[in-house]
């Protein structure tokens, strides 16, 4: 039996700068894996079916889910007549911005790699990958990285300094559509400074990082959830450096400096009842 962790990740900076003539959005995204993980386990079977079971029944686990997609793909290119037993346990905050589905996706191609003794590598995994969704190929390489083109054009940055992460989903369920719809319809009236970010990424500069934590589309979702503004505020007002949003959200972290404050921040939003999923945490940058 074959075992993966699938970390989430958060954004240090999400910019749009376009769209492409077939709909996707172009970006700049500083992404970063924080060790909120799923589990995967992999196993053969000889019934030829890709079988998905999940400890979640709000879950997909027909073809809809990204790891049914990605074994698919791969039992096809291959001609695997083996089947799969895929079992995924789900701890990553569903539909939050956190790549969740995503990084499931990612951990498929090296439990199936793993599994099936499978001749691919990375960079074909990517290129595979970037057709079942625009953030697998982050989720393959993972760690620290600058993300541009549609999310397949990556740049691997320096680790991010050490720190502590609070992670909060309120209990609201957001459409990832609904949000870039809503940005198209608006001027962006100021763009996060990614080079900036790259550049205190580099130096090591926690400070720096947080005074760039930029993401295009928080006014869009703050705008319509207040509780995002109420989070971020009680995150803050408990320690943390900065807070933002993650994604398309409605996930909120904050960045800290001093385990202490992480945890004053921890016992306040937890208090507060805002988040009923609720995460101490700290980056990670998982190789392989
Ligand atoms: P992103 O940050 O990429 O926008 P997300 O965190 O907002 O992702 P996901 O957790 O990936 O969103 O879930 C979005 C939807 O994708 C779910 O509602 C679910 O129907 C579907 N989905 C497909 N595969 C998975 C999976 N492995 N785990 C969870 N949801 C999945």
């Amino acid at each position: 039996m074959i075992t993966r962790k699938a970390y989430a990740k958060i954004n240090l900076g999400l910019d749009v700068t376009g769209k492409r003539e077939d709909g996707y959005h172009i970006v700049r995204m500083i992404m970063q894996n924080v060790d909120i993980y799923d589990t995967l386990t992999f196993e053969k079977n000889d019934s030829g079916m890709i079988k998905l079971t999940a400890n979640k029944d709000t879950i997909p686990t027909d073809e809809h889910n990204l790891i049914y997609k990605v074994c698919d793909l791969l039992m096809k290119k291959y001609d695997i007549k083996d089947g799969v037993d895929v079992h995924l346990e789900k701890r990553i905050p569903v539909a939050a911005g956190m790549a969740g589905g995503s990084t499931d996706g990612a951990a498929a191609f090296y439990g199936m790699k793993e599994l099936f003794d499978l001749p691919i590598t990375k960079e074909e995994m990517c290129e595979l990958a970037v057709k079942l969704g625009a953030d697998i190929p982050y989720c393959i390489m993972g760690g620290t990285m600058l993300s541009e083109g549609i999310g397949e054009v990556l740049t691997a940055l320096s680790d991010m300094p050490d720190c502590y992460i609070l992670v909060g989903k309120p209990a609201i369920d957001v459409s990832t559509g609904w949000v870039y719809t809503e940005l198209d319809s608006k001027e962006i009236e100021s763009h996060p400074d990614i080079d900036g970010m790259c550049d205190a990424i580099k130096a090591c500069d926690l400070k720096g990082i947080c005074d760039r934590l930029s993401n295009v589309l928080e006014p869009v979702t703050k705008g319509k959830y207040e509780v995002i503004g109420k989070i971020e505020a009680l995150m803050e007002d408990n320690g943390a450096i900065r807070s933002i949003m993650t994604g398309s959200g409605p996930t909120v972290f904050g960045i800290y400096d001093d385990e202490d404050k992480l945890k004053a921040s921890y016992e306040a939003v937890k208090e507060s009842g805002l988040c009923p999923e609720l995460f101490m945490s700290k980056p990670v940058n998982p190789k392989d």
